[in-house]
Formats: structure tokens, sequence, C-alpha cells
């Protein structure tokens, strides 16, 4: 398979790339390892959920709306459950190698002139003691169970930390019916 630009990652940052390089007539392809575009802010519910109000788990869905609309309507490809794993050639020829599925053991490569990466964050998590006890899951873990399995992981939480990312989990596992007794922020109000 060839194309002029390949974006690797359907997050926001991804899929809005590949729509601006659309509209000026770009051939792109998008390849993400998930089921579907979203990346970790607009994380969507397994379809088989039925999720009636989606909307209620996240902020700026109209964001995600124009994304997801203009995707659609776009010459845009989307390659979804594909895991890449390398990038060779270049400078102006490049194959993007990635694995298939859950299991990852089938091959694909998509040719292109360029390839942008877009494939978001991950959370740092630093040991600490009880930290493998039952019922002790990370801030994105509890929102990804959220936001992708419409499930919380308690009727009480603490959500503990630092960054941004505490105030959306706290505010989203509450608005899901969760207690949230405290949300906890190990830096100071400056660095916050
Ligand atoms: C767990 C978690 C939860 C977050 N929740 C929020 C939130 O609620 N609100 C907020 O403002 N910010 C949140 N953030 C911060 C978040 O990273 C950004 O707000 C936003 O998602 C960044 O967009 P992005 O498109 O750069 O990356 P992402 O949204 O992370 O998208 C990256 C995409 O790249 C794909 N990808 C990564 N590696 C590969 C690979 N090797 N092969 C194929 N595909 C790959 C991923 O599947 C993903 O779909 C969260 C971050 C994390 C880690």
């Amino acid at each position: 398979m060839r194309t002029e630009l390949v974006v690797v990652g359907a997050g926001p940052a991804g899929l809005a790339a590949a729509l601006a390089a659309d509209a000026r007539g770009v051939r792109v392809t998008v390849v993400d390892a998930a089921d579907g575009p979203g990346g970790q802010f607009y994380r969507q519910p397994a379809a088989e959920l039925n999720a009636r109000r989606p909307q209620a788990l996240h902020h700026q869905w109209r964001t995600w709306e124009r994304l997801r609309d203009g995707l659609a309507a776009s010459g845009v490809r989307l390659l979804t459950g594909h895991h890449v794993w390398t990038v060779t050639g270049g400078p102006d020829s490049f194959t993007v190698h990635a694995l298939l599925g859950p299991g990852q053991d089938e091959p694909a490569t998509v040719h292109a002139d360029a390839v942008l990466l877009a494939t978001g964050s991950h959370e740092h998590v630093l040991p600490f003691p009880g930290w493998t006890l039952p019922g002790v899951v990370t801030a994105g873990g509890a929102q990804a169970m959220l936001k992708g399995g419409l499930v919380v992981p308690g009727r009480v939480a603490v959500v503990a930390g630092t960054g941004p990312l505490l105030l959306p989990v706290a505010t989203g596992l509450a608005a899901a019916g969760t207690r949230v007794s405290a949300l906890v922020e190990s830096a100071g109000p400056r660095q916050v």
C-alpha cells in the first residue's frame, strides 16, 4: 500500500494533522493501534455497550464531533488495529511496519513519502507501597475504564498524583456516581 503521508496516531493531534493535509490535497493514511479513532482524550465506549450519551464522559465534545465528522467526510484512510513497531527508509520514502490485531501476529506495511508521528503521551507511574493492591488503579486506567468500558473502579475514590489529568479523572468519576473523597496533588500550586 502506498500513500503520500502516513500519520501514526488517531488521537486529536493525528486527526487534526491528517485533516489539514487532506484539505490541501495530500493523500493521507492514518494508522492506529486502537480499534477506533479518538486517542486518550476522546477514547470511545466499546460499540457493544450502546452508550446513549458518551459525551457525558468528555470535555470539548464539539472538537471531537468536528474531527470525527471531518474524518468521515474526508479522503483520509484510517487503518485501526495497526501496532506500528518501526519505520524504515528515508529521507524521501518511508516504510511503516505494523502488526495487526490484538495478537499482533500478522505483519502489514504502508509506504509513504512522509511520516508524521502523533503517538501522544503515556502515564508515568511511580511505585509506592500498596500500589499493587486490589482497587488501586492509575488515574488514566480509571479514566480508560470509565470512557471505554462505562465502569467505575469503586463507589468511593481518592484521586492522587500530580498533573492536570487528575482533574478530569476526578470530575469524570464524580459525574459517574463515585464519591471522590479527596483529590490529592503532590505538586505545589504554582507547579500545577
Ligand atoms: C491515560 C491518559 C488519559 C488522558 N486523559 C485526558 C483528558 O481527559 N483530558 C485531557 O485534556 N488530556 C488527557 N490526557 C492527555 C492527553 O495525552 C492529551 O490531552 C491528548 O490525548 C493528546 O492527544 P494526542 O493526539 O497527541 O495523543 P493521544 O490522544 O494519546 O493519541 C495517540 C494515539 O496514537 C496511538 N498510538 C500510539 N503508539 C502507537 C503505535 N506504536 N502504533 C499505532 N498507534 C499508536 C494510540 O493508540 C492513540 O490513539 C490523557 C493522557 C493519558 C495518558
